[in-house]
């Protein structure tokens, strides 16, 4: 059993302390954040009387941190409360505070001297047993604690930046440090934090790091060879690619070009024996810009430049022209190689395509893999062993869709082997071993257990499944498929578990989906103990399908709109009464109907990254697969049977949440807005979550799950509610917050809410009262033109129209 970690201590206030510490706050983990003392006081109120005396002066650094996480975009902290879980305090007056704490992580400025002070003098208050490690980016972790007498307890964690959203956390031992404080740190950072775990070697700059910013670099060393532009680059190197869209120089605009300066500097400055050293170097129109103080989003000008627009309306974005260094309007890149290949869905498929593409676009990217290859290739054993780990660092650090190793293997070992030849290019040995076993590929797959190539055998060997883990794909592949539909699946988790896997475009919601929904139910009664709702993809589900219902409002076909509302309705009533407990996995956007099925399920277990809102209003509707109906249900069974009671205030949020399209920020967040109840379970590890979720299941089975029955006493607020709810309607308007349009969608929705327009006085009403209810005024908001217009907006533009 490994010994628990129940408060941490991070040393170092600034960019990436403060947002460390923010992130424990989110696991529930006590944390003590310190920082030096300031070196002058330079606040206001502090200049009145600038003494150091003050307590609150002394732990100004690491207060501020606190605030800075509290007010950063995207948010550090799941809800702003979590910051009661930090004690801020000095490295003069709080070392003590140390003694409780039992990994310590030291996380200031990136300077040998300066770490190796701090720990020789935090070094007496570290108690026995407790895990100390750096966060930093380069500097050898051996050489930071040499001589200290934590060593068995010491190694390197290299939180990624924003720690809270990036899921890599490199670990690094040092030579003397015991093998269970690695799995310590692995398990915590993995299981407590949601983190995804990469060893790394301690060589500069570690996995990631290493082989991102030797891409960056011959990014723009071909890009200078061969005449591309900005905009050009980075229409090759994002999407794409399977890279993020920020691609390559909005990436470095975000990063600031200070710091890849500093970054590139010190791997020149470490990698002596690298063949590849003198590639480490910028480029001199990237010295230039940061002399000029063009670094990028921190001083408003980068490659890129955010100006207020012509017409004051919106903004527009220049692209800084290299050749006479001033900003000019962004033009819209033709490579022609890449409009066709953009049409090919599949990542593997589409770098194929690429990489044979005619003309410049093939050559740009026969050019960057062919080198990035070879790089990453030459690094094993250097870096790592194994080539997972360097695939899973890119995924995880630089949000690459495929590894390395990955988008290589869909290209073809061999073609990339045949370029080299051509270019009398000496493969690296990695590749060379490959080949020489007849191998064709850096891994191979077969019934659902996953190999890779291993250098040091020269043969595959089997890459271990995390224990307790469930791959819907592993599943599928060792035809554990039970059915199948284009939008949904059935997949058989085990132990009389079934799961529901939606696999549509954006997992949108449609007839598809609803169908599989009956399936599985059929299924659940008549062969499994329970079911979980969960998939794989990028997000839980969009929504319910809008292109379908443009459709049939444009062709007038109202009684197929109103079937179709009606059928969602009853899926999801299906799903709340089954006999046997549904379980419900959201996680990442979960919009509208994907939030309306999860509502109705027994229980939720969320992702601690889920979006989640009912977001109809939008689209100039409201919820009507039962939305609407269900959080009524949950607001008004919240108020205590009290005379006293103000049932009127759960009621008003629901309207608020409702009627502004409130999307909550984390899974913490959707707790509060009623999303998920106390009983629901957020899970910090995503890769954990179906199996959680069959495990919650299987709990409830154990529990002796009853459903209950259609509800026919939901408690109704009558016209009193009502009126409350136009008059804070009228305000709004009258205020110009919003519109005629939000103001009808809005009064709808009161409507449904206080009970219909005939029911005057409170009283009860049943469950299919409400639906009925939703789905008329569903109905009576799509004929509005209004509403197609938004419907119609955000199929093109992917975000909502205010009219
Ligand atoms: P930062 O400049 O934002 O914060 C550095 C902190 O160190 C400040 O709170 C400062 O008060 C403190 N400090 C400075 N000099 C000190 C001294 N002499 N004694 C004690 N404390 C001192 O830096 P950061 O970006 O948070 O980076 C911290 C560490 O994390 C560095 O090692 C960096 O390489 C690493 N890192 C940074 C990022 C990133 O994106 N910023 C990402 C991963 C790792």
């Amino acid at each position: 059993m490994l010994r628990p970690i129940r408060r941490v201590a991070v040393l170092g206030a600034g960019t990436m302390g403060s947002q460390i510490a923010a992130h424990l706050a989110n696991a529930r983990i006590p944390c003590v954040l310190l920082d030096r003392l300031p070196i002058s006081p330079t606040l206001e109120e502090e200049k009145k009387e600038p003494t150091l005396a003050d307590p609150l002066v002394r732990d100004r650094l690491a207060r501020l941190g606190v605030e800075t996480a509290l007010k950063s975009h995207p948010a550090a902290f799941f809800v702003p409360a979590n910051v009661a879980l930090i004690t801020t305090g000095n490295f003069e007056d709080h070392l003590n505070l140390l003694k409780g704490c039992d990994w310590i992580i030291e996380a200031v400025t990136e300077n040998l001297d300066v770490k190796r002070e701090l720990l020789k003098k935090v070094e007496p208050f570290i108690s026995p047993g407790a895990v100390v490690s750096s966060n930093t980016s380069g500097i050898s972790i051996e050489a930071i604690a040499q001589g200290f007498s934590f060593l068995p307890s010491w190694l390197g964690t290299h939180f990624f930046n924003p720690p809270r959203y990036m899921k890599l956390l490199e670990i690094i031992p040092a030579t003397g440090t015991l093998p269970e404080v690695v799995e310590r740190i692995s398990w915590f950072g993995g299981e407590v934090l949601g983190k995804g775990i990469v060893v790394a070697k301690d060589r500069p700059n570690f996995i990631a790091n290493r082989i991102g910013v030797f891409v960056h670099l011959a990014t723009l060393e071909i890009m200078q060879e061969e005449g591309f532009s900005i905009e050009e680059v980075d229409a090759l190197t994002g999407p794409a690619m399977g890279l993020p869209k920020s691609a390559t120089f909005r990436t470095a605009d975000l990063v600031g070009l200070d710091v890849m300066a500093h970054v590139v500097q010190n791997l020149y400055e470490s990698l002596l024996g690298d063949e590849r050293r003198a590639d480490f170097r910028l480029p001199e129109f990237m010295e230039r810009m940061i002399e000029s103080g063009l670094l990028g989003q921190k001083t408003g000008q980068g490659f890129y430049k955010r100006i207020a627009g012509e017409t004051g309306d919106g903004s527009e974005i220049l692209t800084l022209d290299l050749g006479t260094f001033a900003y000019r309007p962004r033009q819209k890149p033709k490579l022609d190689g890449l409009e066709m290949a953009k049409s090919i869905g599949d990542t593997r498929q589409r770098a194929r395509a690429l990489f044979q593409a005619q003309g410049r676009v093939g050559h740009f990217y026969r050019q960057l893999l062919g080198r990035t290859f070879h790089y990453a290739a030459s690094r094993i054993p250097e870096i790592s062993d194994d080539l997972v780990s360097v695939d899973r660092a890119m995924q995880w650090g630089f949000n690459w869709e495929c590894g390395v190793f990955e988008l290589w293997d869909a290209i073809g070992v061999d073609t990339v082997a045949a370029q080299w030849r051509e270019q009398r290019i000496t493969p690296p040995p990695l590749v060379e071993e490959l080949l020489a076993a007849g191998k064709k590929s850096f891994y191979l797959e077969s019934s659902g257990q996953k190999s890779v190539f291993d250098l040091r055998r020269a043969d595959y060997v089997a890459i271990p499944e995390k224990p307790g883990l469930l791959l819907l794909s592993s599943l599928r592949s060792c035809g554990r498929e039970v059915k199948r539909n284009p939008g949904a699946s059935l997949i058989d988790l085990g132990d009389g578990v079934l799961c529901l896997e939606f696999h549509s475009k954006m997992n949108i919601l449609g007839p598809d989906t609803i169908q599989m929904i009956h399936f599985g139910l059929q299924a659940l009664e008549e062969n499994f103990e329970a079911m979980v709702i969960g998939n794989q993809g990028a997000n839980f589900s969009a929504g319910a399908n809008l292109l379908l219902l443009l459709l049939s409002i444009q062709e007038g076909e109202w009684d197929e709109v109103s079937h179709a509302v009606r059928a969602f309705q009853d899926a999801n009533m299906a799903l709340k009464y089954a006999p046997r407990p549904v379980v419900a996995a959201p996680f990442g956007l979960t919009l509208g109907g994907g939030v309306e099925t999860s509502l109705h399920c027994a229980r939720r277990v969320a992702a601690a990254e889920t979006y989640i809102g009912l977001v109809e209003a939008g689209v100039g509707l409201i919820p009507a697969g039962g939305g609407t109906k269900e959080m009524l249900i949950r607001a008004l069974d919240s108020v205590p049977a009290d005379d006293d009671a103000d049932a009127f205030l759960p009621l008003k949020a629901v309207f608020k949440n409702i009627g502004m399209v409130t999307v909550s920020t984390s899974a913490e967040e959707a707790r509060n807005l009623g999303y998920l109840t106390p009983d629901d379970v957020i899970c910090m590890n995503r890769d954990r979550q179906i199996a959680s979720a069959k495990q919650m299941a299987l709990e409830l089975v154990r529990l002796g799950y009853r459903p209950g029955e259609p509800r026919q006493d939901v408690p109704m607020l009558g016209e009193a509610a009502f009126s409350k709810m136009k008059l804070a309607l009228h305000l709004l308007r009258r205020g110009e917050y919003i519109s005629d349009h939000d103001a009808l969608i809005a009064t709808k929705l009161a409507e449904v809410l206080s009970g219909g327009r005939e029911w005057k006085s409170p009283g009860r009403v049943s469950e299919q009262y409400l639906l009925d209810l939703e789905r008329e005024a569903f109905l009576s908001l799509c004929g509005e033109k209004k509403t197609v217009e938004r419907i119609q907006y955000m199929l093109k533009n992917g975000k909502p129209l205010r009219n």
